[in-house]
């Protein structure tokens, strides 16, 4: 991603040397956040916080906001190769809709035009330059000055002008003290800043689907925490280790996401001797929410969340749903009901987990899996196999057993047990 962040070598000194002018810094360019009314400033401030703790291993990182829909950071004194990096990690952070690698220039038109000019060099196709003044006292209106970059580009390059479907585009803001001029961008996440829209719990299997689940939940702001159930002891701890690098991805877009794993095999076991076989799979899936529902309570978390999709697998029918819905009070978010496997996947591709996804594991649900899955299950069956297992206790039972990480995408908090294994060694490779 970062090759397409390069912009023309300008050394800082032959631009304007005074209080660091010239340097490379991160514009970015929010969203829906622009349109929160009177709650502008609440969701302001949880997305300069993420914004900070997703470079805060970076150093003195200077974080300013231009009016309602600009950010600027920067870090004093940063390789344009470190300034990369503060993008590519802005191209993460839920709120944010461009990045753009920018020049922080004098407010004056000699400056602004030299860099103006020196950015378009070497390009192919036509050009258009587009202006903007947060300080209206500048010289020209925002059209002289597009107007007038544009001649000293044709003059300098000879491109040809396209105002409406350009192959270039030269973007300069002039804001109260400095301008900045840029051209392309890298796309944002959009949504709304993690955190904004509360707590949130994913059920996280070693698979595709809930990966994308909670990359789209937090995307609508919510912060979550991730719960994982291996078949362990009856099977390897790989299902573990893909959950955790996949959680650690997904702390790019959230910072600070914990990870439970619960070894449920003997569980499983116990299900399938107190049940009707055909019904193992729902039964399990029950039990799962309802343990991630005692879980939920003690993280305070407000939802569910799964990466069900209608009829993707024969647990997925409607009629299973409503079964599933039915074993927990909290609400359970489905984000990815309506969408293809070959949707889901390229989601999953886009936010960098399908790899991860698709290492080899035994995932639990296939321990003990049954011939037949019951595609219409039936509440009161389920309820009764619950009854005789005591399901609730034993949801408890399995929250207190549950093991705690914090797969940390800036791998600055202690390593636990599973990072330093061989095995998630392999995983990451
Ligand atoms: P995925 O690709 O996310 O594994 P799937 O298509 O394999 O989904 P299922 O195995 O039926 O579908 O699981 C549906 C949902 O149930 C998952 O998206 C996840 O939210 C939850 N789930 C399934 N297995 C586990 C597990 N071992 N630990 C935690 N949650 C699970
Ligand atoms: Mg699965």
């Amino acid at each position: 991603m970062s090759a397409s962040l390069e912009s023309a070598p300008l050394p800082a000194a032959e631009v304007g040397a005074d209080a660091g002018l010239g340097e490379l810094c991160v514009l970015m360019k929010l969203g829906e956040i622009v349109l929160k009314g009177s709650n502008r400033k609440l969701f302001e401030r949880r997305l300069h916080n993420n914004i900070r703790n997703s470079v805060r291993d970076l150093g003195d990182i200077r974080l300013s906001q231009r009016g309602a829909g600009v950010i600027i950071v920067r870090k004093p004194g940063a390789s344009d190769l470190e300034v990369a990096e503060i993008a590519d990690r802005m191209s993460d952070v839920m709120g944010v809709v461009w990045v753009h690698l920018v020049r922080r220039v004098r407010k004056d038109l000699d400056a602004i035009t030299d860099i103006g000019v020196r950015s378009m060099a070497d390009r192919e196709g036509t050009f258009a330059v587009r202006a903007r003044r947060r300080d209206k006292r500048f010289e020209m209106t925002s059209s002289e000055l597009a107007g007038y970059l544009g001649a000293r580009i044709i003059e300098e390059h000879g491109y040809a002008v396209d105002l409406k479907n350009p192959d270039n585009t030269l973007h300069v803001e002039v804001d109260k003290d400095e301008a900045f001029v840029f051209t392309e961008g890298i796309p944002g996440q959009g949504g709304l800043p993690a955190g904004m829209s509360g707590r949130g719990l994913v059920l996280m299997s070693g698979g595709i689907d809930s990966p994308v689940a909670a990359h789209r939940m937090i995307r609508r702001g919510l912060k979550v925490d991730f719960l994982h159930f291996s078949g362990m002891p009856f099977t390897g701890p790989e299902s573990i280790y893909k959950a955790y690098s996949l959680v650690r991805q997904l702390d790019r877009f959230q910072v600070g996401s914990r990870l439970f794993v619960v070894p449920f095999g003997k569980a499983q076991q116990q299900l399938k001797s107190s049940g009707n076989e055909r019904l193992q799979i729902v039964a399990q899936r029950r039990l799962m929410l309802k343990t991630a529902e005692a879980l939920a309570d003690d993280l305070k978390a407000e939802c569910l969340i799964t990466g069900d999709a209608l009829g993707q697998v024969s647990s997925q029918t409607m009629t299973n749903i409503t079964a599933l819905d039915d074993a927990v009070d909290l609400p359970i978010l489905r984000p990815l009901i309506g969408m293809d496997k070959a949707e889901i996947m390229g989601e999953a591709r886009k936010i960098r987990t399908l790899g991860i996804s698709e290492l080899p594991d035994e995932d639990c649900c296939t321990m003990l899996t049954p011939r037949q899955v019951e595609t219409a299950a039936k509440i009161p069956d389920l309820r009764q196999i619950e009854r005789r297992l005591d399901a609730e206790e034993l949801a408890e039972h399995l929250v207190a057993n549950a093991q705690r990480h914090k797969p940390s995408f800036l791998g600055d908090e202690a390593p636990s047990r599973v990072e330093q294994s061989p095995a998630a060694a392999a995983v990451r490779a």
